[in-house]
């Protein structure tokens, strides 16, 4: 795939309004269309002024044919079932990309007040619109993901959590979903998201469980930069962040532990390119995304923040790219998770 149209197109977006899988608001980067690039997963933000649109299931630039096959990803058929509650499925889990089942446990977040929100978040915009629910129980999930396995081929689950006032920050709620899971599909790779717990030790827990891969997600190495994007969650120290992830390396291995960095928060893209270095030396892998502005977000509604160029975006993500090459390490080999599906950034089309 031409990695210069995937990161242009990963920025500017599709004029693709009916995508058949796609995310509005929620958890980590959403507003967006599942797509396959050549036959490769990714989700591409839907922008009804981009110059990119589909025709034929070719990928058109200003109307002219870029070489590039799209294919939508399938409405799965495990949206059509509901749990004996009467929950529907769809609210439980979603697919993203083609081959990935994604749900975000706990739907609020201790953070959420305008004061302390990450500025780019909306997870709790998808509950307010009532396409979620608050707290997925273990069983639900576990439900949701047999049936996505079996119907629709899902091959792995992503588990991320907004953060709770306990000590954990949310990582036991976690650890009860993935051995729920672990019940039903005793093989099915599995990744956790969350913040650095209090007690580190939970993080044996989570991969005693069943956990095979873990998202530690700082999305910035500046303080900075932190602390304007995300008051609240820019005030956990970057210590602890790092004392998480040498122990997630420990316990889950090298190379199973990611973390997001994003591009666009007005960090030195030199500082990130080094940050991400030292991530890639600790064993950690860096998923190097585009910020993207999102509907019902305050980056987008009251800071007005635009998505970043397209050069910074193209040189950061290649420089990266080019240290995971230099380390071995490939999102395709984290058992689970962001870098394993890596729809979302266009290091794996450039063999990082
Ligand atoms: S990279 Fe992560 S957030 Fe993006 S589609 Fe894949 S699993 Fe979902």
């Amino acid at each position: 795939m031409g990695s210069s149209t995937r990161v242009d197109v990963a920025i500017r977006g599709v004029r693709l309004m009916d995508a058949p899988v796609s995310r509005r608001a929620g958890a980590g980067p959403s507003d967006d269309g599942h797509v396959l690039l050549d036959g490769v997963g990714a989700a591409i933000p839907l922008n009804p002024r981009s110059p990119y649109s589909v025709d034929g299931g070719r990928l058109l630039l200003d109307g002219a044919d870029t070489g590039m096959g799209v294919e939508a990803v399938a409405r799965p058929r495990f949206y059509d079932l509901v749990t004996e509650d009467g929950v529907p499925y769809e609210q439980i889990a979603r697919l993203h990309s083609a081959h990935v089942l994604a749900t975000t446990v706990v739907q609020t977040c201790v953070r959420y007040a305008e004061s302390e929100r990450c500025r780019f978040c909306a997870i709790e915009e998808s509950l307010r619109q009532g396409s979620t629910i608050a707290v997925k129980t273990p069983a639900q999930i576990a439900e949701v993901a047999l049936a996505a396995h079996e119907l629709d081929g899902v091959s792995q689950l992503v588990m991320t959590t907004g953060t709770s006032r306990g000590r954990d920050r949310g990582a036991t709620h976690l650890a009860r979903c993935v051995r729920a899971v672990r019940e039903v599909l005793p093989d099915l790779p599995i990744q956790v998201q969350c913040e650095p717990p209090g007690d580190l030790a939970t993080l044996s827990e989570l991969h005693r469980a069943g956990a095979n891969s873990i998202g530690i997600h700082v999305e910035s190495l500046d303080d900075d930069a932190r602390l304007r994007w995300m008051p609240g969650k820019g005030s956990v120290p970057m210590s602890e962040y790092r004392a998480a992830w040498a122990e997630a390396v420990r316990v889950f291995g090298w190379n199973q532990v990611s973390t997001y960095l994003l591009i666009g928060l007005g960090e030195d893209p030199d500082e990130l390119v080094a940050g991400a270095e030292e991530l890639i030396a600790m064993g950690v892998y860096p998923f190097v995304v585009p910020f993207r502005p999102l509907a019902g977000t305050l980056a987008t509604e009251v800071d007005h923040v635009p998505a970043p160029a397209y050069e910074v975006v193209a040189d950061v993500t290649s420089r990266v790219a080019a240290a995971l090459r230099r380390a071995g390490m490939a999102g395709a080999d984290q058992a689970a998770g962001c870098a394993a599906c890596g729809a979302c950034s266009a290091l794996g089309c450039q063999g990082g």
